[in-house]
């Protein structure tokens, strides 16, 4: 695979602003670049505001806050929704947009049901917990856009093993879970694994981060880049245009993760168990 420059753009939905106001800017940028992106929506409520209860728990959490400019990116309303506001459904509310997504050339694949639950509970569930998410959030998914979703990719990159034991119960055609380095065939399902190997420019700081995920992009291969619609599609729409030039400039092009799984699965990658760590600019340790 020397001298391949192939970049996949992983943009995940977690939140009700993120679908409403991000998606629709970063279909705008993705179409001034004519390239395309993968998009993975949470689907059932936004929960953002139970977040209060993690900054409580975890110091780390705070910092990556005040860091990552949360307000900014996430606003004051979403960071009561499911608090002090009720909690407001996410892609499940705007069917017409998911299918928007697909019309415009873009892939729209299964992120989650109610993504700040999983993030926050998920090592404390058992399979009947796990099956109810994944089949609300499949069954909407199919609502809204009439087919049947190819892709899962974790919440906050977050598994356990009764996840992948429920996840195996499903179609899926290939997963995106991990933060791993390298693609492999996740154990136990048969399915390749197609990592978000780079940083995301929440990781390294914002703006200031971008020559940083530009030099990961240096020496070639085939990446992927994890997108959130709150950020890239609001504060960082800016940093993300550069990330696209600078991608463009190095001759990368940019495909569908479908695409990339299909080419990683023929390069018959190791099979192996998911792994947890703690990546560097991140609060709590992800599948990896
Ligand atoms: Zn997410």
């Amino acid at each position: 695979m020397r001298g391949l420059r192939i970049l996949g753009l992983k943009v995940d939905v977690d939140t009700r602003r993120g679908m409403e106001e991000g998606v629709p800017s970063l279909l705008e940028t993705l179409a001034a670049h004519g390239v395309p992106a993968t998009f993975f929506l949470s689907f059932g409520p936004d929960n953002s505001g139970k977040a209060i209860c993690q900054l409580l728990r975890n110091p780390r959490f705070l910092g990556k806050m005040l860091r990552t400019n949360a307000p900014g990116l996430y606003g004051f309303r979403t960071a009561l929704y499911g608090t002090l506001l009720p909690a407001p459904r996410i892609a499940s509310a705007l069917p017409s947009l998911c299918r928007t997504i697909e019309e415009k050339g873009h892939e729209v694949e299964f992120h989650a049901w109610d993504h700040r639950t999983w993030q926050d509970a998920l090592p404390g569930k058992g399979a009947g917990w796990i099956r109810e998410w994944f089949a609300r959030g499949v069954a909407s998914y199919e609502e809204c856009l009439g087919h049947r979703p190819r892709a899962f990719g974790a919440p906050a990159w977050l598994l356990t093993e009764e996840a992948v034991g429920v996840l195996r119960e499903f179609p899926w055609e290939y997963l995106s879970c991990t933060r791993a380095s390298a693609p492999f065939f996740l154990e136990g399902t048969g399915l390749v694994e197609v990592p978000s190997d780079l940083p995301c420019l929440e990781e390294v700081g914002g703006k200031r981060g971008v020559p940083r995920i530009l030099a990961a992009l240096d020496s070639g291969g085939m990446h992927v880049l994890p997108v959130h619609a709150e950020a890239e599609g609001g504060i960082w729409r800016n940093a993300f245009v550069e990330i696209l030039d600078g991608a463009r400039d190095l001759g990368y092009g940019i495909f569908p993760l479908s695409r990339i799984a299909s080419l990683f699965r023929a390069a018959s990658p190791p099979s192996r168990r998911f792994r947890s760590g703690l990546l560097p600019g991140r609060a709590v340790p992800c599948a990896i």
